[in-house]
């Protein structure tokens, strides 16, 4: 550790954007998933946890709504959470979208242990971490001006390739699948960026862009994680193109990032504990946690969704000063010229 003068010191923290996103309160709701764990679809512990969620939205002013709805195959109530705030300006510039899913797997079927392959994955760091981001950056969020954002927990992201589950993409994205087939065109057509944190909590977090999300947009997200010294986890690397919440919405239109960790440090597809019993919360790293959130917290407060157009009035206004400055200094000047003749 080298000590900077005093200064020094302070010319590095005001160069840092005051960033609001407290670790320690995005771990305590991951706690409580973990009281609760296994969330899976359709059981009483899935909705004692939206009960907790609805509760720790509506303490920070967003309003509530459940999402139910009978699922054929199998035959269960899947439920969406869907949390709306407007900013203080209005909504008038359209809707941004920040989902994770909560459900847990119902089989570990990865499990190194055979006997355990039917048990329930915990889902931890699959299922809560992202959740548990949300819920903090819930509290401190200002919404970007002119914008409303609906946070949203989907149901059912993880039950794809287990007999008897059908419907989204082959059992995969069932919660995501059915809030986008149900969304008004009204809304649909308001829809401006979804944004989608999935596995964010491994120790050694480490994250490719993914394939398929909106280019522009992960490279801001990946700049802006990069000014605040975490490009080890926020790799300038593609990866491959995941099934996950974030595609029902690019299948409709709507742009789309999914932030998810596809492969550990150490080589395991998506992190070392994925779909096993072991995705505990030993293996959550509050400090993972931390470096999203916070990467969330201060790309949402500089959100620029249309560069082009600002940078179009700002050209607007510079060309337009320059001649309103030169239309005066020739009036100006003639008017010189002539008091002279006369
Ligand atoms: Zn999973």
């Amino acid at each position: 550790m080298i000590l900077l003068p005093l200064q020094l010191q302070n010319l590095y923290a005001s160069n840092q954007p005051d960033l609001e996103f407290d670790k320690s309160l995005a771990f305590e709701h991951l706690e409580k998933y973990d009281q609760l764990s296994p969330l899976l679809p359709g059981s009483e512990k899935s909705q004692d946890f939206l009960k907790y969620t609805k509760k720790t939205l509506e303490n920070s002013l967003w309003t509530v709504e459940i999402q139910s709805w009978e699922h054929a195959s199998p035959q269960v109530t899947l439920n969406n959470l869907i949390a709306r705030k407007a900013s203080q300006e209005g909504n008038s510039k359209g809707i941004i979208i920040l989902g994770a899913h909560y459900d847990a797997r119902i089989w570990a079927d990865k499990d190194p242990e055979v006997n355990k392959r039917k048990d329930p994955v915990p889902g931890i760091n699959d299922g809560g971490s992202g959740v548990v981001v949300l819920l903090e950056l819930a509290r401190i969020l200002s919404i970007p001006e002119g914008y409303e954002v609906w946070i949203i927990l989907f149901d059912a992201e993880d039950q794809g390739g287990i007999s008897g589950w059908k419907g989204g993409q082959s059992g995969w994205i069932i919660g995501s699948t059915y809030f986008v087939k149900n969304l008004s065109d009204s809304d649909k057509n308001r829809m401006k960026l979804v944004l989608i944190l999935d596995i964010v909590g491994d120790y050694n977090l480490n994250l490719h862009k993914e394939r398929s999300s909106d280019t522009q947009q992960t490279n801001k997200i990946w700049e802006l994680a990069n000014e605040l010294g975490y490009d080890e986890n926020f790799l300038d690397q593609t990866g491959s193109s995941i099934i996950d919440d974030h595609r029902p919405f690019i299948d409709a239109g709507i742009p789309a990032v999914d932030i998810i960790q596809q492969r550990s440090k150490d080589g395991y597809d998506f992190f070392r504990w994925h779909h096993t019993t072991n995705d505990t919360i030993e293996n959550v790293d509050r400090e993972s946690l931390s470096k999203v959130g916070r990467t969330m917290e201060y790309y949402l407060e500089t959100l620029e969704l249309d560069p082009m157009s600002s940078k179009l009035i700002l050209s607007f206004l510079i060309v337009s000063g320059v001649i309103v400055l030169s239309i005066t200094l020739v009036f100006v000047f003639r008017k010189k010229i002539v008091q002279k003749n006369v």
